[in-house]
This record gives C-alpha cells, sequence and structure tokens, in this order.
C-alpha cells in the first residue's frame, strides 16, 4: 500500500503510474488524482488557447477574410461538397437564404427597370420565360432567362430590359454566376 500526496488515500501500488525518479519508482499521486490534474490542466491550456484565437480572429479579420477566398477559390470541388452537405443539414436555413436570395433579386430586379423600357421589355420578358419553358420541354433539361449583363455584377450592374435578355441553359447560367467580363 502507499498513501497518494493529493487524496491521501492508501491505495495498492497498481494504482500508481511509474515514475523511476521516485524513490520506490512510482508516482507520489494515484492514477486518478493524475487523471484529475490532468484533465484540469487541459481545460486551462484550451480556455487559453481559445481566447488566443478569438483576439488573433479580431486582429485579423480581413487577412483571414482573403485567406479564406483564396482558399476557396483553390478547392473548389471540396467547397461544393461542404456547401451542399451543409444544405442537407440545415434544410431551415437554406429555405430562409434562398428566401433572401429571391428578396433581394426580386428588388434589384424592379431597381433595374428603367421606366422608359415598358411595353417592349415586358413581352421580351414574357417570350423569354415561354421559349425557356419550351425549350425545357424539349430538351429535358433546365433553362433560365439570363440577364446578359448581371443585376448585380461586381463591376457593372445590368439592366432588366429587352435587350439584356436571353435563354440559357440552366448549368451555363449558375456557372456564369454574376461574373461579367469587363474590358480595360
Ligand atoms: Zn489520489
Amino acid at each position: 500500500m502507499k498513501t497518494c500526496s493529493t487524496c491521501n488515500c492508501d491505495k495498492q501500488e497498481s494504482e500508481y503510474s511509474v515514475r523511476k525518479a521516485s524513490p520506490d519508482g512510482l508516482s507520489y499521486i494515484c492514477k486518478a488524482c493524475a487523471s484529475v490534474e490532468r484533465k484540469a490542466r487541459y481545460a486551462a491550456r484550451r480556455d487559453i488557447e481559445l481566447a488566443q484565437m478569438r483576439e488573433y480572429t479580431a486582429r485579423n479579420k480581413e487577412k483571414i477574410a482573403e485567406y479564406q477566398k483564396a482558399w476557396a477559390v483553390n478547392n473548389k470541388d471540396k467547397c461544393n461538397r461542404n456547401a451542399v452537405a451543409w444544405q442537407k443539414r440545415n434544410p431551415e436555413k437554406v429555405k430562409v437564404s434562398k428566401r433572401n436570395i429571391q428578396g433581394r433579386r426580386n428588388a434589384a430586379k424592379a431597381n433595374a427597370t428603367p421606366i422608359w423600357s415598358g411595353e417592349l421589355s415586358d413581352f421580351v420578358a414574357q417570350q423569354a420565360n415561354e421559349l425557356a419553358s419550351m425549350r425545357e420541354a424539349t430538351t429535358g433539361v433546365k433553362w433560365h432567362v439570363d440577364h446578359v449583363v448581371p443585376l448585380r455584377g461586381t463591376y457593372v450592374c445590368g439592366l432588366h430590359v429587352w435587350n439584356n435578355l436571353r435563354v440559357i441553359s440552366a448549368i451555363e447560367n449558375m456557372r456564369k454566376s454574376n461574373r461579367f467580363e469587363v474590358s480595360a
């Protein structure tokens, strides 16, 4: 038997881990106390590390955003897989986000419709919608009415007018995803 220096309990030698530097070759404290100490040390270290990480994040917001953006560009497939997995786990959030996107899109469309555009644009938009459905029925793949110059592009904003509309396949449309090349 050996007395633990922490809990003062008498315990079998097998309840102490080996410590070669000790006179009897065993630790001063029992395995149970050692485990408690280890956990406390780990928790304290973790709190410090988390605080440091939060502080670093707050100080380097822009750097981190840039890094994440670059990572996303270089890891498109992984990003897409993660996004799909996240969407599967969060159907409610997806619904809300889709509603918000649609709301912003409608607002952008309303803002981008010039008063002089009028009936011709309405007519072309309606024709384009019909053409899209017709192509869908014929080809079996989705077709979108697309704004040639996106309504909310990065560099330029297009208009919801007859000469900025076209019918393209949904895949092509998603690939485009609001990129519009501006020649310098
Ligand atoms: Zn003990």
